[in-house]
């Protein structure tokens, strides 16, 4: 099946509308797989991953069954961890932003229980949860699944690597089994058929070729010995000047010392890594995707699930002893049609590894060399924007328009010089272009948000 375009599906004029606003001009391979299937209301089980635009393909499918003037919970999204719900639950948002009325609500557990329960007596019609808090409101009776039409398992391997396998069978055996059932999963392991088999019906298996064209993402390999690699890892960022980078290493401790050697001489750089508690990860995230660094140094584990749009460049400091991991890591760049560069600096002893990528890709690798580099501070790369912490969040009302507004109004800045606004429970981030970031700080203070004056600076990091 080849459906390019959107509107030549079955979709409410609000949600299609909306989808064009977002800039989705044609369906990814998953989508144009997949979404025609769960708009005829079929249960799927896809193989798709991070990046892929799977969760619009589920999105989009259960959006468009939604009856809006129902207020009880008529759709379920099951995901591995907090960090995915969460980003499940943005992207659902941003496809409802013109269905008005369109309650969805995350339920994961580190967060307090009493206020999710008092939401979901207000009335929710999409939840995305974790699979023991989901648990914990269907037995306490705060959660009632009896209206459920769509269920969606993601990265439903990496649930079952958790070890959550009985925690979503008791979930599901709280939905009604007329339903729609939806199954993603980046792999499809024995135990992944057998899931499929236990809770779907007659299910549509749709999949599509892991494997990255030429034409999205730019690849050279570099021949380096290891201690020679950081000043090579020096010369690509500064050759190549990518506004954001992931580099790849294999263990915590590379990380942690090429993360520090970039530190040193000033680059903007972040290490991501499994040490990190979940509001540090939130931290180094957000600082990250608003582009006020420019470098996130992680190892494979740290970096799972990672939905960073628009990578500009993926280096793999040592390569991965598997061709898929090494495939998986490059598919962060060149998504959804954006070009990309995989840069893969590769010891003599690595050469093997080499080998084996070429023969999973199906083609030679491209080698290139990297000139002398000395690694100096007047070399560093500066991030493009900056971020200001605000001392108000959702307890507050504060929502990104009421920021941009307290921006722009009057004499204010550029609508231009405003990146991405992050809004939490109890603060916000907004990036600010460099050039801008002290006429912004000024534009804070002077004015108002919501009507109210909240503690504004430049964030430290
Ligand atoms: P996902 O695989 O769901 O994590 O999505 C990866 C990214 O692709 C998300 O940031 C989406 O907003 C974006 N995306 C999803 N569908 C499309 C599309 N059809 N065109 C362009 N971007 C898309």
């Amino acid at each position: 099946m080849n459906t390019a375009e959107f509107s030549s599906l079955p979709l409410k004029p609000v949600l299609l509308k909306n989808i064009e606003s977002l800039g989705y001009t044609k369906l990814t391979p998953i989508q144009a797989e997949s979404l025609p299937h769960i708009l005829e209301g079929r249960d799927v089980i896809a193989q798709a991953k991070t990046g892929s635009g799977k969760t619009a393909a589920f999105g989009i499918g259960l959006l468009t069954k939604l009856e809006l003037n129902n207020f009880r919970v008529q759709s379920m999204v099951v995901c591995p961890t907090r960090e995915l719900a969460d980003q499940v639950c943005n992207e659902i948002r941003r496809l409802a932003r013109f269905t008005q009325n369109c309650k969805v609500l995350a339920l994961c557990g580190g967060t307090p229980f009493a206020p999710q329960r008092s939401s979901l007596e207000n009335g929710v019609h999409i939840i995305v949860g974790t699979p023991g808090r989901l648990q914990e409101h269907l037995n306490k009776g705060s959660l009632r699944l009896d209206d459920l039409k769509v269920l969606v398992l993601d990265e439903a391997d990496r649930m079952l690597d958790m070890g959550f396998e009985d925690a979503i069978r008791e979930v599901i055996s709280f939905a009604p089994s007329h339903r729609q059932t939806l199954l993603f999963s980046a792999t499809y392991a024995d135990s992944i058929r057998e899931m499929s088999k236990q809770f779907q019906f007659k299910p549509i298996s749709v999949s599509i070729d892991t494997r990255h064209h030429d034409t999205d993402i730019e690849q050279y390999f570099y021949q380096v010995d290891r201690p020679k690699k950081i000043n090579a890892l020096g010369y690509l960022l500064s050759f190549y000047r990518p506004e954001s980078t992931v580099i790849f290493c294999n263990t915590k401790k590379d990380c942690h010392d090429v993360m520090s050697t970039l530190d040193n001489i000033g680059f903007s750089v972040q290490a991501l890594h499994g040490d990190l508690d979940q509001k540090e990860r939130n931290q180094v995230l957000v600082r990250f995707a608003n582009k006020s660094c420019s470098i996130l140094v992680a190892t494979d584990v740290a970096a799972r699930g990672l939905d960073i749009k628009e990578l500009q460049a993926v280096i793999n400091y040592e390569l991965p002893w598997d061709p898929e991991v090494f495939v998986h890591r490059i598919g962060r760049t060149g998504r959804a049609g954006k070009k990309g560069v995989a840069l893969s600096l590769c010891a003599e002893k690595e050469l093997d590894r080499v080998t084996e990528i070429e023969e999973y890709q199906g083609f030679s690798a491209k080698w290139d060399e990297v000139a002398p580099f000395k690694m100096s501070y007047e070399k560093r790369l500066e991030a493009p924007m900056v971020t200001i912490w605000i001392g108000g969040g959702r307890k507050n009302k504060v929502r990104p328009g009421d920021i941009l507004g307290a921006l722009t109004r009057d004499t204010g800045i550029a609508g231009n010089k405003v990146g991405k606004i992050d809004v939490f429970d109890t603060h916000a981030y907004v990036a600010i272009m460099r050039d801008s970031v002290e006429k912004a700080l000024q534009c804070l203070k002077k004015g108002k948000i919501k009507g109210r004056n909240f503690n504004i600076h430049k964030s430290q990091w």
